[in-house]
């Protein structure tokens, strides 16, 4: 496709594996857990599972099964009006098979359940009190939907005992119809992130912007504004990759000049962390980041 942008250098580069992957991974055939590291090939798994310079450990699961309601044009994950109903030992077992694992920081993360009458809020509230209940060292992070903004499953959530409420915001304002599901809106996902704060007044909140679909720098600014003013706390921004030819192209390859620019900004703004980088992804060294700018 002649059309496609040529990759990069900065993004062909491999990442060093830290010390501790190897035996996470092998921990990780025993439980028989399934996590979005290796399922999408997060080419961080080094780094998150390694453990980074302070030997904090990150891993992502994804819940509630592996079939979603919506389809966002930037993602790979299948979709169906009617996914599979919900395994109801998910929880219980998810809790076992983490709690035994040994790690520092867990996301959990799950498809849109735009089918479900809780949107599964309850589903993924019970796995995070079953986790804690058998570990309650191990920091939470629940990356969720938006709930179509029902305010019952926000709650649910932000009271569950999770440590981090990430919803991400995806784009800016007038990308999003063409980005994100139509279900999805960008003054939804503000909404969202600032009433999980009035839930609970302790949480953590944290949300993540992919560069390169054709946004100003302009309109990164005010997203960034946007995400301050409700009350976001942890910002994370990397490079928009096209999964496949049926995916949004990119537009651009930002530079990591630009992205270490961005991580200035959002500093300046007042963010506990902005994770910004070419290879960042949401979850990215997400309990590095939590032990060392959140809880220092
Ligand atoms: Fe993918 Fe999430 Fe959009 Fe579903 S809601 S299509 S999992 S990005
Ligand atoms: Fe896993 Fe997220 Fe780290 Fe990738 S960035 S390895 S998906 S925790």
């Amino acid at each position: 496709d002649d059309e496609r942008l040529r990759l990069p250098p900065w993004l062909k580069t491999t990442i060093p594996v830290g010390k501790n992957y190897a035996s996470v991974k092998s921990r990780l055939r025993e439980l028989k857990l399934s996590t979005v590291c290796e399922e999408a090939r997060c080419p961080n798994i080094g780094e998150c599972w390694g453990g980074g310079e302070h030997g904090t450990q990150t891993a992502t699961i994804m819940l509630m099964g592996d079939t979603c309601t919506r389809g966002c044009r930037f993602c790979s994950v299948k979709t169906a009006r009617a996914p599979p109903p919900l395994d109801p030992d998910e929880p219980v077992n998810t809790a076992r098979a983490v709690a035994s694992w040994g790690l520092d920081y867990i996301v959990l993360t799950s498809v849109d359940r735009d089918d479900l009458i809780d949107g599964g809020s309850i589903h993924i509230a019970k796995t995070v009190r079953e986790i804690k209940k058998r570990n309650s060292n191990i920091f939470v992070e629940c990356l969720v939907p938006d709930f179509r903004g029902d305010m019952q499953c926000v709650e649910t959530i932000a009271k569950c005992g999770l440590d981090v409420y990430a919803h991400n915001i995806e784009t800016v304002e007038k990308l999003t119809p063409f980005v994100r599901d139509r279900r999805a809106h960008y003054r939804q996902t503000l909404y969202v992130l600032r009433e999980a704060k009035k839930f609970n007044s302790n949480l953590i909140t944290k949300s993540s912007l992919m560069l390169g679909l054709g946004e100003t720098d302009s309109e990164v600014e005010q997203t960034m504004l946007d995400l301050r003013e409700a009350g976001v706390d942890c910002l994370t921004l990397g490079q928009y990759m096209q999964p496949t030819k049926k995916h949004i192209s990119v537009i651009e390859y930002v530079t990591p000049e630009k992205f270490k620019h961005w991580e200035e900004r959002g500093n300046k703004l007042g963010f506990l962390f902005t994770a910004s980088g070419p290879l960042v992804r949401s979850s990215y060294k997400a309990g590095e980041f939590f032990i060392t700018s959140v809880l220092k």
